[in-house]
């Protein structure tokens, strides 16, 4: 028998899972604001998860989140990550990150001028992004970007513009940190000239194996792409959020918005004479691997006492040229309804079931892990 325990189940990837884990025999729950379990399913804010009081009970354990796991998801954070392994490695990053720099406020707010009177504001790069911007306007090469908050999701607090001045002040109206992104003028466009973004699913094991979820999502946006009107966010974003809620034909071309890999496939095939598999997805692997393995020796809990696993979810976007973007990593990410019940059989055979065996696989479950996600 093992035991689990639930400290937070906000996620909706992670609720899905207790659910199936509470019906299987050999797993109890505990309650109460212990981390004294198997397996523990923590905080979504894993600056919270005391992470210092795992291991030391004489017991095999295991949380859903790596410690520093905020290196790939936090938007700041990820450049930083990913320029240290460009200047390591010397692999050129900039073939599949759009240019992004890290501006933070100038001007502090109340609150942290109350708490640290002293600090003085950490340098940022804004002379870089000034420069950069002055010499893409004066060779005509777009210069248009997005101002995106390192602590912001679903699309909020995002600023896209062309004056690098507004950019800037947007930044230094606010109290966190953000990156500001080239913005990919020229992205491939579904018929109907509609925007879209490509959401993976990507495991991390106890034992830093990658797995990437065979089956993704294109959030689509309902309505014509704007390039001329970069103030139409909704022809812009395609977060399900921001269609959901401003776009009047949310639904009509996509339930929900969502399109699948396999209609994407055809569509690929039909109009660019390519196929998913040929063309895109071997970019994606690379750019999930190198985030990965960019931060490992950072999150991996090899020699540790306890163990960790993680569920990330990358947003891509593709260009004119089929070239994929990175455009950010999210952690606890929310799941498609459609493929939420194999990614929970896939993150229990795969990062669960190896740690805790169970004496008899339930036929959901069973192969669920290669069923489910290639191996990188
Ligand atoms: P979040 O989803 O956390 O708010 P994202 O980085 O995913 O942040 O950005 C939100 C949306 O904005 C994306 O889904 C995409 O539609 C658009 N977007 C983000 N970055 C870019 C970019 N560099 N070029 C073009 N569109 C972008
Ligand atoms: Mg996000
Ligand atoms: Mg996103
Ligand atoms: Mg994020």
């Amino acid at each position: 028998m093992f035991s689990y325990i639930v400290r937070d189940d906000k996620s909706s990837v992670y609720h899905a899972l207790v659910e199936t884990i509470s019906r299987r025999s050999h797993w109890t729950q505990k309650t109460g604001d212990t981390v004294k379990a198997n397996l523990i399913i923590g905080e979504r804010n894993t600056v919270k998860f005391p992470f210092g009081r795992l291991g030391h009970d004489g017991i095999l354990q295991l949380v859903n989140c790596y410690r520093g796991s905020g290196k790939l998801s936090r938007k700041t954070a990820l450049v930083t990550a990913l320029s240290s392994w460009q200047e390591s490695t010397g692999e050129d990053i900039s073939l599949w990150l759009p240019e992004t720099y890290i501006i933070r406020p100038q001007q502090r707010d109340e609150e942290s001028l109350r708490k640290k009177p002293f600090q003085v504001p950490k340098p940022d790069q804004r002379e870089e992004l000034k420069r950069s911007h002055a010499s893409k306007q004066a060779s005509g090469s777009g210069d248009i970007w997005i101002a995106k908050s390192t602590a912001g999701l679903k699309g909020e607090g995002i600023l896209i513009s062309s004056n690098s001045d507004e950019l800037l002040s947007f930044v230094d109206s606010h109290p966190h940190a953000h990156v500001v992104q080239k913005y990919i003028e020229n992205p491939l466009l579904l018929p109907g000239s509609r925007k879209f973004d490509i959401r993976c699913w990507v495991l991390l094991d106890h034992q830093y194996n990658i797995y990437l979820m065979k089956e993704g999502v294109l959030r689509t946006c309902a309505e014509p792409y704007e390039p001329e009107d970069i103030s139409n966010l909704v022809s812009h974003l395609t977060n399900h959020c921001i269609q959901e809620a401003h776009s009047k034909d949310f639904g009509k071309f996509e339930e929900g918005n969502e399109m699948f890999f396999d209609a994407f496939d055809r569509i690929l095939q039909e109009h660019w004479n390519v196929s998913l598999e040929e063309k895109i997805l071997p970019q994606i692997r690379h750019i999930v691997r190198t985030c990965c393995l960019s931060v490992k020796e950072e999150l991996s809990t090899a020699g540790l006492s306890y163990h960790s696993f993680q569920l990330y979810g990358f947003d891509f976007m593709l260009d004119t040229d089929l070239r994929v973007w990175l455009l950010e990593i999210n952690s606890a990410p929310a799941c498609a309804q459609r493929l939420l019940p194999e990614l929970v059989a896939g993150i229990i055979a795969s990062a669960i079931d190896p740690l805790f065996p169970p004496q008899h696989v339930e036929t959901e479950i069973q192969g669920a892990s290669s069923r489910v996600f290639e191996k990188l």
